[in-house]
């Protein structure tokens, strides 16, 4: 749970009432206001320490929506949930400003007060990437280097299929560490920020590339298709000039076409640098596929995407978990969805879990999708095995067919 929220409400009832919700499920710090100036003052003394702010719509001196345009202003980094049932029209001028800039817009929460529904915006908040208190066991510099010398570096692949009729279309290439000493691979977290700080993460994105480029025609005849590779890098590897010819190079040794590559960059970090906007574009032009990762956990303004050489925007996992019944999430992905047609760039619903979400976005959204639900990330000789079963089995299109 999230330990630290304000309140911003004009009724000492409804005030208490949340306060009592809050302070019942372990909220330690809980500051009450009542209207959005105080509120926005309390933000703007400590921003980083706030981690959900609810408010009220109706306010005196500031109302929920000028607050949330305000805190979207001040770049603040936690959630914002309505208390107030909203109409569509309310909805739709709260998500217009949450995306326009740059607030994450948690949802709404009709009064009454339902507490279940309250636990879930606020856990939702918490997943808002960033505010997740993480205990992890950093590999040392020394373990990392080991692996990468060692060739220890594993691919594991995650499908992207067409949500209509379950094509797959792509894979995102997950990096995984082999270590004999431990009984599962590592996964990134434990790896990719000591990569990061002591500057091994290209060597290591050259090496995921290379192995996985290795193992491409095997896996093209495995699978009877030729389905996109897509790699993750770090927002700090765009300050390498050299970056774009060096995959570039990795490819073509490989003889494989470019345009099968795609890189992913999260957009949590703001790629403002000039620097990072040459290499964006320069790895387009060498005809790389480009992808905005985690949208919704950052501040991409909507309109900057405008501005980016990007070919995909997947949207992120808090935004598509419980789409089926968060109507601010369904306003968000619509809005996402026409973009994305407007400037013909592929749109992917990235963390499906729930065959109810999955199903709620194909009756609605015709998009990539990529889960859990449809499969883990595997290793090559998994991923061949679950797409023979896939081609067979797979439940999602007979429940498509049976619509
Ligand atoms: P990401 O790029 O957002 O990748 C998706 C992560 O979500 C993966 O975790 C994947 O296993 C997980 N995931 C996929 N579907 C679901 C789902 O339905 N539910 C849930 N709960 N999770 C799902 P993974 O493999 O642990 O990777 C974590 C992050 O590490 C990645 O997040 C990416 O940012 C980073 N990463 C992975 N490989 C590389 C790499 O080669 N280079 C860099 N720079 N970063 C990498
Ligand atoms: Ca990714
Ligand atoms: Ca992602």
């Amino acid at each position: 749970m999230i330990s630290t929220a304000i309140i911003a409400e004009d009724s000492k009832s409804l005030q208490d009432l949340l306060l009592h919700h809050l302070e019942a499920l372990g909220v330690r710090e809980i500051l009450c206001c009542d209207n959005g100036e105080d509120a926005l003052l309390a933000i703007k003394g400590n921003p980083s320490h706030w981690e959900c702010v609810i408010t009220d719509l109706h306010m005196p001196v500031m109302d929920g929506l000028e607050l949330l345009e305000a805190l979207g202003n001040d770049n603040y980094r936690g959630g914002v949930i309505i208390a107030s049932s909203l109409e569509d029209r309310v909805v739709q001028m709260a998500v217009d400003i949450a995306l326009s800039h740059k607030v994450h817009l948690v949802g709404s929460l009709a009064k009454p007060i339902d507490a279940i529904e309250l636990t879930r915006l606020l856990q939702k908040s918490r997943e808002i990437k960033g505010f997740v208190p993480l205990e992890v066991k950093y590999l040392k510099q020394r373990e990392l280097l080991d692996s990468i010398s060692n060739n220890r570096i594993l691919p594991y692949y995650q499908p992207k299929v067409d949500n209509r009729n379950g094509q797959l279309i792509g894979m995102e290439v997950l990096c995984r560490l082999d270590c004999p000493e431990e009984h599962q691979v590592i996964s990134p977290d434990r790896f990719i920020p000591v990569a990061e700080k002591f500057n091994l993460i290209d060597l290591l994105t050259r090496q995921l590339l290379e192995q996985s480029l290795k193992d491409y025609k095997r896996l093209c005849q495995s699978l009877g298709c030729e389905p996109k590779l897509a790699f993750n890098i770090s927002p700090l590897q765009l300050h390498n000039p050299k970056f774009p010819t060096a995959m570039g190079d990795i490819c073509d040794r490989a003889g494989i076409d470019r345009g099968k590559v795609i890189f992913e960059v999260t957009e949590r970090q703001i790629m403002s640098e000039r620097k990072q906007l040459i290499t964006l574009d320069r790895l387009r032009i060498h005809g790389f596929g480009l992808s905005l990762d985690d949208f919704g956990t950052g501040f991409t303004n909507i309109r900057q995407l405008r501005e980016f050489p990007f070919t995909e925007v997947k949207v992120d996992r808090c935004l598509i978990k419980n789409i089926s019944k968060d109507r601010v999430s369904q306003v968000i992905l619509r809005a996402l969805s026409s973009i994305a047609q407007e400037f013909n760039m592929a749109l992917v619903a990235e963390g499906i879990e729930e065959l109810s979400d999955y199903q709620y976005i194909a009756e609605n959204f015709h998009l990539i999708a990529q889960g859990f639900l449809i499969s883990r990330p595997k290793s090559i000789d998994e991923i061949i095995r679950w797409h023979h079963a896939w081609l067979k089995t797979h439940p999602i299109e007979a429940t498509e067919e049976s619509d």
